[in-house]
């Protein structure tokens, strides 16, 4: 059976007070929290040290980003092999805004995965088409792209450890949601996607989860799809009073 995971991205908002406060809350609400949910943060990388020494029972920690190589002269990069040291088990990979404002590629983003895999950690990785693509209806063959050139060279050992996050550009901090028709028809492509070239067990081991301007108010609805295996949360992930929601989004 594939996880249930709620992922919160802080993206590169909140001073360390804030972000102290924000973790210590989401802890301490911990017992609210769907069992049956793997509830992941990925706060700015440079509280991942003081976070990764601080017992949580059900939260565990993601990066936003890494670099692709093992080490070496990237001023201001981090790399997989410190997030192993950290036992930091998630990073985000290929977030849209890493694609649209740091050139990443999904060339690149191949790399990433891979450095990720090597060190035992597992990517999260992003994707999803600009609303040009889909009003062009491209959104299908832009989404098939990004995950075949940046993960369908994994074998199947290695796939079945990624999680999927496909995350339309024009719904991420729009207030602009994916209706559940236009997530699960998106999901369930993947997965095709997936069955076709790893077989149908392993796609259906694999978790998709859906981003874009998930809030209480539609978490549920988005997350009873069959192929909807959880969220990428943005905004909502600030303030416990909407991340604890959306966790609990599964809860009938
Ligand atoms: C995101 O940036 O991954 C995201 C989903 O943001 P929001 O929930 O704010 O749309």
């Amino acid at each position: 059976m594939r996880k249930n995971i709620v992922a919160g991205n802080w993206k590169m908002n909140m001073n360390h007070q804030e972000a102290l406060a924000l973790y210590n809350g989401l802890i301490s609400n911990e017992s609210e929290m769907d069992e049956n949910v793997q509830v992941i943060i990925a706060p700015p990388s440079i509280y991942l040290s003081e976070f990764s020494q601080i017992k949580s029972n059900r939260i565990a920690l993601a990066a936003q980003n890494c670099n692709e190589n093992e080490k070496g002269a990237y001023t201001g990069e981090i790399s997989a092999g410190m997030l192993e040291n950290l036992e930091v088990q998630y990073c985000l990979v290929g977030h849209s805004e890493r694609r649209a404002y740091y050139g990443e590629t999904n060339e690149l983003l191949k790399k990433k995965v891979d450095a990720l895999l090597q060190s035992e950690r597992t990517p999260i990785y992003c994707f999803g088409e600009v609303l040009s693509d889909r009003e062009t209806g491209n959104h299908f063959n832009i989404v098939k792209e990004q995950v075949i050139k940046a993960l369908f060279h994994l074998n199947e050992q290695q796939i079945i450890k990624v999680v999927f996050a496909y995350e339309p550009v024009w719904a991420i901090g729009t207030g602009v949601t994916a209706s559940p028709e236009q997530a699960q028809e998106m999901h369930e492509f993947v997965r095709e996607l997936l069955a076709e070239k790893y077989g149908q067990t392993t796609a259906e081991a694999i978790s998709i989860l859906y981003g874009g301007s998930c809030k209480p108010a539609n978490a549920k609805e988005l997350f009873a799809n069959p192929d909807v295996d959880g969220g990428l949360i943005g905004g909502a992930a600030l303030k416990i009073e909407t991340f604890v929601p959306v966790v609990n989004g599964f809860i009938k």
